[in-house]
């Protein structure tokens, strides 16, 4: 058979991008499966997003990533949106499905897929710190994922009440909104704990989330979305305590499998990507 030169592609789009290292394990796992794609990392500013996508969509791109800023943005140029992306409001994930662009989000899909590992969320009570992005989209797959309760616990009244009432409007998961203006101490009811706001995050390693660690028992899975470090100080509590503990790397890696089977249909194993971040010593 004649050689084929032309390679599906695949990439992402955000502002910064120098730093996002899905690249690396994107294309890991296109080795590791025999895959001749690419995986292009663009920096694309706010005012180019409109013209990336078209140029995506001329060249006839399996699909691609987007990051911040543009997560919600860039629904007005999409065709149309997953289930959960719709709920959620916001893309990370595009797939070309029959010539249309649609628009999925697997920030919360992959935190699921890494909490599976160790516990089914379904009929679980859940707590969880932050009401971000990250813990939009966390809050929201968990619920329709199955868990019964989700409070909701964040430092801005505003954003947390507003994904306490996306969850109860939306989904068949109760939710309520908690305040965090003093020391939380997670409830015995808990099962599940999940850390979703940016503290500890690289380089501020050393803050830890006002959450009161005497509170984290060790029949408690705790999770925290943080990726770098992979080890944060929360987590470090929750280990000491003897919790079933979930890492952001893990999330991420999540990710990582659900976009690489939206685009190439492979269930790729989660072990390829993390050995492609770990070998970048995050
Ligand atoms: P956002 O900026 O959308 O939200 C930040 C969240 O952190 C808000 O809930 C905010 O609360 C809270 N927060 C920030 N600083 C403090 C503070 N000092 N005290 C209390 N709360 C605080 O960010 P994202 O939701 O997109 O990201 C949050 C984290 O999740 C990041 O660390 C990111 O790296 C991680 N993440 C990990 C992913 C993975 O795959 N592992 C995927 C996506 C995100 P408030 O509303 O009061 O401002």
């Amino acid at each position: 058979m004649a050689e084929n030169f032309l390679l599906p592609l695949t990439g992402s789009f955000a502002q910064p991008a120098a730093e996002n290292p899905t690249v690396a394990m994107i294309e890991a796992a296109f080795r590791h499966y025999d895959l001749d794609w690419r995986y292009i990392n663009c920096e694309v500013v706010p005012e180019g997003l409109g013209d990336a996508v078209k140029g995506a969509r001329a060249m006839g791109w399996r699909g691609f990533n987007c990051s911040i800023p543009h997560k919600v943005a860039i629904i007005d140029h999409l065709d149309g949106l997953g289930e959960s992306a719709e709920i959620i409001g916001a893309v990370n994930t595009i797939v070309a499905r029959d010539g249309k662009l649609i628009g999925e989000n697997t920030d919360g899909k992959g935190f699921v897929k890494a909490l599976s590992d160790v516990t089914d969320p379904s009929g679980k009570t859940v707590m969880l710190f932050g009401a971000g992005g990250a813990g939009r989209a966390v809050g929201v797959e968990l619920a329709l994922a199955g868990a019964a309760k989700i409070l909701v616990v964040n430092r801005s009244r505003n954003r947390g009440e507003a994904v306490a009432s996306l969850i109860a409007g939306r989904t068949p998961a109760k939710a309520e909104y908690h305040p965090w203006d003093q020391t939380v101490s997670v409830p015995s009811d808990v099962e599940i704990v999940v850390h979703a706001t940016s503290q500890g995050l690289y380089p501020n390693v050393d803050q830890m989330p006002d959450i009161d660690p005497d509170s984290l028992t060790s029949d408690k899975v705790v999770a925290d979305g943080i990726h770098n470090p992979p080890k944060t100080r929360f987590l470090k509590a929750a280990d000491a305590n003897g919790c079933t503990i979930v890492d952001g790397l893990s999330m991420l890696v999540g990710q990582g499998v659900i976009g690489l089977e939206y685009w190439t249909g492979i269930e790729a194993d989660p072990e390829v990507m993390r050995q492609a971040l770990a070998d970048l010593d995050l």
